[in-house]
């Protein structure tokens, strides 16, 4: 998934929630845990090609890690994220691949790290649950802990995979349908100007 398109989607959904600072995002394939940085991890639904054998796959478990970092002095904040890669179980010697991760899920996402930026950094009501990412398929069978690049550095286990984090068909609409409320920060943009 191209970087660019993460980084429309994080600007414009930043602007949409009305904080306040320059926000910026990046992946990096090797991020890991850091000190000084908030970790935030999310799952989300997408699917794999095999570049060996063809083969293809969905996955509702795709771990993506952000790590988060304010800087209050210049009023910016800083997000790095890692999507986590899976393998084909097929293959003798498969090599990590990237998902497809379809621009609303990506968008359900974004959304989730910007109610977030809200609630950690900016006194946004707690307790806003995530957005839930939207599967149009049931994923293929229960999580492949083997071939996931998650799974082998620790970071599903952790998130105590169980509690569904997508949800599938029509059930997934008219949770989308209820959700929305945004967190503005109209008064603050005022002041600053
Ligand atoms: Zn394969
Ligand atoms: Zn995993």
């Amino acid at each position: 998934m191209a970087d660019i398109i993460w980084q429309r989607t994080f600007s414009r959904v930043v602007e949409e929630h009305g904080i306040p600072d320059d926000w910026s995002l990046f992946q990096d394939a090797e991020l890991n845990k850091e000190e000084g940085w908030l970790c935030y991890d999310q799952t989300t639904f997408g699917s794999f090609r095999c570049s060996n054998c063809r083969r293809f796959w969905h996955s509702a478990e795709i771990s993506i890690m952000f790590l988060l970092q304010q800087n209050r002095w210049n009023r910016s904040g800083r997000v790095r994220m890692r999507i986590f890669r899976q393998q084909c179980s097929q293959c003798e010697y498969p090599i990590m691949e990237t998902p497809n991760i379809q621009i609303k899920n990506v968008e359900r996402v974004v959304r989730n790290l910007a109610n977030k930026i809200c609630r950690t950094y900016y006194g946004a009501p707690t307790g806003t649950e995530d957005l839930k990412s939207i599967a149009n398929v049931k994923a293929d069978g229960p999580h492949d802990k083997e071939n996931c690049e998650a799974c082998q550095g620790g970071i599903c286990e952790e998130k105590g995979f169980g509690s569904a984090g997508v949800i599938v068909g029509a059930v997934a609409v008219a949770a989308a349908l209820g959700i929305g409320a945004l967190f503005a920060f109209s008064q603050e943009k005022k002041q600053k100007k």
